[in-house]
Parts: structure tokens; C-alpha cells; sequence
């Protein structure tokens, strides 16, 4: 076949040399931690694939699982068939989810479960005869997805600003980014600034047209922004006075990434009115993604005598049978061991990665359980964000690959979240080569 016809539609969009003539970024097998190129390297898989295999690769049970579903039951339609794996899971993820989760709608990935999340929002305040009742409050450096309304959300302008309307529903907050808040801010001034934005906005748009406010507990591919400590429970405090629906974005940080099955309340206290997950909740091993649901917004749509009380909303491959087997196994491997494991190493990972802030051009490395993103700065009096080169990143995970270790790379950031099961020694590689890598990089 011909080659350069064939690429476009394999991969869209060139990343990190992967298109053309070399066989540079194709993945040919993986194993645990590690995953095996084209070229017979082996490289550590530093961001999990997309944040997602948490179990690490080629794990032999999810196989297992995979492979007895396939032999038993491959599809059944979700709407007027319910199926065994589906409904253990559902169970499983209630048994688990924060406060009053008790309902789950399963999607096919992260995109489709935001969707789900902001229809069911729409929907709900129909049901209460408040239709206009549905702007989408989210912040910069949010990442929801790609579909329309899902990437409205998003902070990159980019990812929207040639969609003409499309974000008429949405309206952006400042980044939490504790690293880059307003010159002269100390953090709690910082929290209060972000509150009464927040607060500002509401008086502005009126509490009466704002249906929902969405964010990730940490926010991942803007960046690994971790809140400051009471900035998620005030957030959820001025939803609840004002009754917007608070829409925990869990795709990343559920599953293990940091250390809990959820961690909206294990890890920041709060108890949103929805969860949306996807990517860690099979490991990646089979596309599935959901929303948690609360109990007192579902029975609310249940007693409803509307004449739409039916949310017309299903996906083909929503609970499909091999996604929910693969969920279930891998729930019960992070309960069996691994949950535990992310919990003992995350410290020894990020105080690690730490040692690598003496290097000239890295401003910042912040991160919470397996999650960091290592920040590079132009001059680390000022911290700029280094501007000179925005392929920074890019450039770092070059150099990275060629030592052994897939980077994230993100802008002038680096991001690291790789597979929870990744042990002490890995871990020294991991940070031995982005010293290696990155010192390359300012050759
Ligand atoms: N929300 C968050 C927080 C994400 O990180 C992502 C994916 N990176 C999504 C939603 C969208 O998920 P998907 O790509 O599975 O549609």
C-alpha cells in the first residue's frame, strides 16, 4: 500500500515525528511498565498511554476476563436488554462512589460521559420547569473532551474558537494554577480571588441560567494543576447556595491514579451531584466510560410526571458486556493489591521527581499520587513559561525516548503518570532519564 495515503488516516495529526517513512512512535507491544517500538526499543511508559493503563500492559487476568466475556455474551443492546456484567459493575461503582452516587449511565469513554452529564443536567432542569437553566461553567485549562459540547469546555481556545456557537453555553473561570496565580497573591488570597469570581460571575449571568459547574479534581492535561486545599469545597459550597449542579471530571484522577476508586471525596472532600469517568476504569484494555449519578437527581426525573420523563439518551455500546467484565477485574485487581501499592510508592515517586528542580530550565515539578507534570520555565527568577520554545516538551520526550522512557509532552510541560504498579527501581530509571533527557534539551 501507499504509504504516505495510508498514514493520514491512521494518525490525523503528526506526533512527535510519528508520521512519514520511520517507524519512530509505533507501539508494538507492551508488557507491565514497559512498552516495546518499532525500532526493538524497550521505553518505559512514563504517561500510561493517555493517563489510562493503570493495571500496567498485557495484564494476563483482564486478558482472562476479556476472553471468557467474548465467549459468553459479546453485545446486547442496552435498551431493552440489561446483561450480567453490566449490573455487577453498576453495583460495584455505587458500592463505591461518594455520598448519594447510587446511579451510574455507562458511555463508551471520557467525551460521551461529559456529554451524558451536561444532557442529564439540561434535561433535569427541564423536568423542574426551569429550561433556561443550563450554562456550563468550566475553567481555563480544562480539558472535557472532543466532542461539541464536551470540547465548548475546554480551556485551550483552540480546541473550539472555529466552532462557530458552539460555546454559547459555556463560560470559563480562571485557571486554579497555584504556580502561576496573579502576581502577589498568597494562596488563600488566591482561593478567595478564585471564589469570588466565581460569586461574580453568578451575579452577572444570574443564578437562574447557570445549570452546572464542571471541573477535574486536578486539573491533568492543562497541565497537573493541583487546587489549593479548600478551593473544591468552596466551589461546591456557592453551587449548592445557588443550586448548579457540581460536576466532578474523575476521567484521570479515578481508578487508582490517586490511590482511591474515586477521588473527589477520598481525596478533596467534596461530594459532587455527578462523577464522570472513563480511561482507568478498564485500564484501557476496552473503550468505557460513565457517569455517577446522584440519588435525589435521579429519583427527581423518576417521580416526574413530564411528558418527556424518559431521558432520551443511549449509546450503542453503552454497558457493553466485554467493557463491564474488563471493569470488574480490573476494580478487582487495584482492590487486591495495586490501589495499595499507588498509595506506598506515590511519595518516593514525587519526592524523586522533586530533585530534578535543580535543573536550570525546569521551573516547577508538582504532582499528587502518580500524577506529575514537570514544568519548564525560561528563567526561573520570574518563571516564565518558557515562550522561546513551545516545542519544549516535544524535544524532552525525543531525548527520553532515545534513553528508554515515553514523556508526555505537554507545551513547556512534561507530564508523568505511568502505570500504578511501577516499583522503586523503575521509578530511579524514570527520573535518571528526564534528568538525562532534559539536561539534552538545554544543550
Ligand atoms: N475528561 C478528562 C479530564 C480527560 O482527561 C479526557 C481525556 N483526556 C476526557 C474527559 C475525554 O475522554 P475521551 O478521550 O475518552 O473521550
Amino acid at each position: 500500500p501507499d504509504e504516505s495515503r495510508l498514514q493520514p488516516l491512521i494518525q490525523p495529526w503528526p506526533l512527535a515525528g510519528s508520521i512519514g517513512k520511520t517507524d519512530l512512535g509505533l507501539i508494538l507491544a507492551g508488557d507491565g511498565v514497559y512498552v516495546k517500538d518499532a525500532l526493538g526499543r524497550s521505553l518505559i511508559d512514563g504517561p500510561a498511554g493517555m493517563w489510562c493503563v493503570n493495571v500496567g500492559h498485557r495484564h494476563p487476568s483482564i486478558a482472562d476476563a476479556l476472553r471468557d466475556q467474548a465467549m459468553t455474551l459479546t453485545y446486547t443492546s442496552p435498551w431493552y436488554t440489561s446483561n450480567n456484567p453490566a449490573r455487577e459493575l453498576a453495583q460495584m461503582l455505587a458500592d463505591r462512589a461518594p455520598g448519594d452516587l447510587k446511579h451510574v449511565f455507562l458511555t463508551t469513554g471520557g467525551s460521551s460521559a461529559v456529554e451524558t452529564a451536561l444532557r442529564l443536567m439540561q434535561f433535569y432542569n427541564n423536568v423542574r420547569g426551569r429550561p433556561q437553566k443550563k450554562l456550563i461553567v468550566s475553567r481555563q485549562g480544562a480539558y472535557h473532551g472532543s466532542t461539541y459540547l464536551s470540547a465548548s469546555l475546554n480551556g485551550r481556545p483552540r480546541d473550539h474558537d472555529w466552532m462557530d456557537g458552539a460555546t454559547e453555553l459555556a463560560r470559563k473561570l480562571t485557571c486554579p494554577d497555584p504556580f502561576r496565580r496573579p502576581e502577589g497573591l498568597s494562596i488563600d488570597a488566591f482561593e478567595d480571588f478564585l471564589e469570588d469570581e466565581f460569586r461574580t460571575m453568578i451575579e452577572k449571568e444570574g443564578a437562574d441560567r447557570i445549570g452546572a459547574f464542571i471541573a477535574e479534581p486536578v486539573q491533568a492535561s492543562g497541565g497537573v494543576l493541583i487546587p489549593t486545599k479548600a478551593y473544591l469545597t468552596r466551589m461546591q459550597a456557592v453551587c449548592r447556595e445557588h443550586d448548579i449542579l457540581f460536576i466532578a471530571d474523575e476521567v484521570v484522577t479515578a481508578f487508582g491514579r490517586l490511590g482511591h476508586i474515586f477521588a473527589s471525596q477520598a481525596v478533596f472532600g467534596v461530594e459532587p451531584d455527578m462523577i464522570t469517568f472513563a480511561k482507568g476504569v478498564t485500564s484501557g484494555y476496552f473503550p468505557l466510560g460513565g457517569v455517577m449519578v446522584s440519588a435525589r437527581l435521579f429519583d427527581e426525573l423518576r417521580r416526574s410526571n413530564h411528558p418527556d420523563a424518559m431521558f432520551a439518551h443511549g449509546l450503542t455500546y453503552s454497558s457493553h458486556p466485554i467493557g463491564c467484565a474488563v471493569a470488574i477485574r480490573n476494580i478487582e485487581l487495584l482492590e487486591n493489591g495495586i490501589l495499595d501499592h499507588a498509595r506506598a510508592i506515590a511519595p518516593y515517586f514525587q519526592e524523586r521527581l522533586k530533585t530534578l528542580e535543580d535543573l536550570a530550565l525546569v521551573g516547577e515539578v508538582r504532582g499528587i499520587g502518580l500524577m506529575a507534570g514537570i514544568e519548564c520555565v525560561a528563567d526561573r527568577e520570574h518563571n516564565n513559561p518558557l515562550q522561546i520554545d513551545i516545542e519544549v516538551g516535544k524535544r524532552i520526550d525525543r531525548h527520553c525516548q532515545d534513553l528508554g522512557l515515553l514523556v508526555r509532552p505537554l507545551i513547556n510541560m512534561c507530564v508523568m503518570s505511568p502505570p500504578l504498579v511501577i516499583n522503586k527501581a523503575q521509578v530511579d530509571s524514570v527520573v535518571e532519564i528526564l534528568r538525562q533527557g532534559i539536561s539534552k534539551t538545554m544543550d
